[in-house]
């Protein structure tokens, strides 16, 4: 069948991904197209290719299972991400990590600056950097910028663990990973996370592994 010739090369890569059921394969660290800025949405997918999309990135993030998930991390060079974290955890690790309930949003164009000078330090993973976790000291509370999935103008605060997640998704979109924030001695296996770091703060890993907590 022809290609229709007003098609962008994304909404073609897009579409090919699309082709395949099920969650879309994740891209490992290594990948270029992790490190690589990505452009900004500006309408490359047509509506309803853009929400065929979301909604793979939705289903991808939910099987891994993960509380966020931007699209260099399914290949696709696009400025758009998606967060969702029931938090299920402990009322203990809620409130030592500000770990809320997080509903579903799509990140279309995100920016994020912080707001005051709290810095909050915690370990945290990446679906693209399987097997480890690390202590990242962020900001405690940013203010993010950029548009929903219709369009429409996003500006908002953002606190706690929702926080971190934001600046997570949105240092991938560009080209960051959370490693090149982290406190390379807090790199744990996640046995270990299990094993001996699940406390709500990483207080005790940071005596033990020899780094600095703010
Ligand atoms: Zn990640």
């Amino acid at each position: 069948m022809a290609t229709p010739s007003d098609r962008t090369p994304l909404a073609e890569q897009v579409e090919q991904l699309l082709a395949t059921e099920g969650p879309l394969a994740i891209v490992a660290a290594g990948d270029p197209v992790l490190r690589r800025p990505t452009e900004r949405f500006d309408g490359q997918l047509d509506p309803a290719l853009l929400a065929r999309f979301v909604e793979a990135l939705r289903i991808t993030m939910h099987a891994a299972p993960g509380v966020g998930l931007a699209a260099p991390q399914v290949g696709v060079g696009l400025r758009i991400a998606v967060i969702e974290d029931p938090a299920p955890v402990p009322e203990e690790v809620r409130l030592a990590r500000g770990r809320v309930p997080q509903p579903f949003r799509v990140l279309v164009n995100p920016s994020y600056e912080a707001v005051g000078a709290a810095r909050a330090a915690f370990f945290e993973g990446c679906l693209s950097v399987p097997g480890y976790q690390a202590v990242v000291t962020r900001h405690a509370e940013v203010r993010l910028t950029g548009e929903d999935e219709h369009g429409r103008a996003v500006d908002e605060v953002f606190t706690g663990w929702p926080a971190r997640i934001v600046q997570h998704e949105t240092d991938h979109l560009d080209g960051m990973l959370y490693l090149d924030r982290a406190e390379l001695r807090s790199l744990s296996s996640n046995q270990a996370i299990a094993e001996r770091w699940a406390g709500p703060t990483p207080a005790r890993a940071a005596e033990a592994l020899g780094f600095e907590l703010p």
